[in-house]
């Protein structure tokens, strides 16, 4: 059984889905720009870096339209525009199922929890999806150098919520993250059934029954 005083959680696959908010406002950017994106763009863009993402959208334009450096970052930010727009009416509802439950089990039993996502917009998700006092601390990605699978983000997290990593679970669903998260020292979490992971859930809700039967043993 684990033992942990601190929660780190990635937030993309892991506390809410945003993926298909990225692929359609990708897709009204492409249709801005005249042209369409099929359909399995969506797992090609997949958690990767917006810059990353935006020369995969690109390389679908069939229009020939020339783009420099400045006019890519104005392709980047438009786009990040659309996707706000999409995700500011998320709420509740837009939570995977048991992250609620687990954010009030935590916290009844004093853990520290934190955010180490490497979205601009996780603090803006967050306070969308009404769960932002659950956290103690969220990493500014901008101040994070190296991104995931690199151990510098959770790293930040743990000295956020001043514990050691070895005292910290990280939850994670992408691989990178779990490399991040064993690299950090901590005790990493795999959310999907396809991760290499050692302790590893279907989705949050197992994890939160998990940790429930745990906790009622404890109590014993
Ligand atoms: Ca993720």
């Amino acid at each position: 059984m684990i033992k942990f005083s601190g929660t780190v959680f990635d937030l993309d696959g892991v506390i809410t889905e945003t993926s298909n908010a990225h692929y359609e406002a990708w897709k009204e950017l492409a249709n801005e720009l005249g042209f369409d994106l099929p359909n399995d763009v969506l797992d090609k863009i997949r958690g990767i870096p917006r810059m990353e993402a935006l020369e995969i959208v690109l390389s679908y334009n069939d229009n020939g339209i020339l783009l420099d450096e400045s006019n890519k970052k104005n392709l980047a930010e438009r786009k990040n525009e659309i996707y706000l727009d999409k995700i500011k009416n998320y709420s509740r509802r837009d939570l995977n199922d048991g992250v609620i439950e687990l954010l009030n089990l935590l916290k009844k039993n004093n853990k520290k929890i934190a955010l180490a996502s490497s979205s601009k917009n996780a603090e803006f998700l967050l306070k969308a999806l009404e769960i932002y006092e659950y956290f103690d601390a969220v990493v500014d990605p901008t101040s994070v150098k190296k991104g995931k699978p690199d151990p510098e983000i959770f790293i930040r997290a743990c000295e956020l919520i001043e514990l050691e990593p070895n005292e910290c679970i990280g939850i994670e669903d992408s691989q990178a993250g779990i490399e991040s998260i064993k690299s950090a020292g901590m005790i990493p979490i795999g959310i999907g059934k396809h991760l290499k992971c050692e302790i590893k859930f279907d989705n949050i809700l197992e994890f939160y029954q998990y940790l429930l039967e745990f906790q009622t043993h404890e109590d014993d």
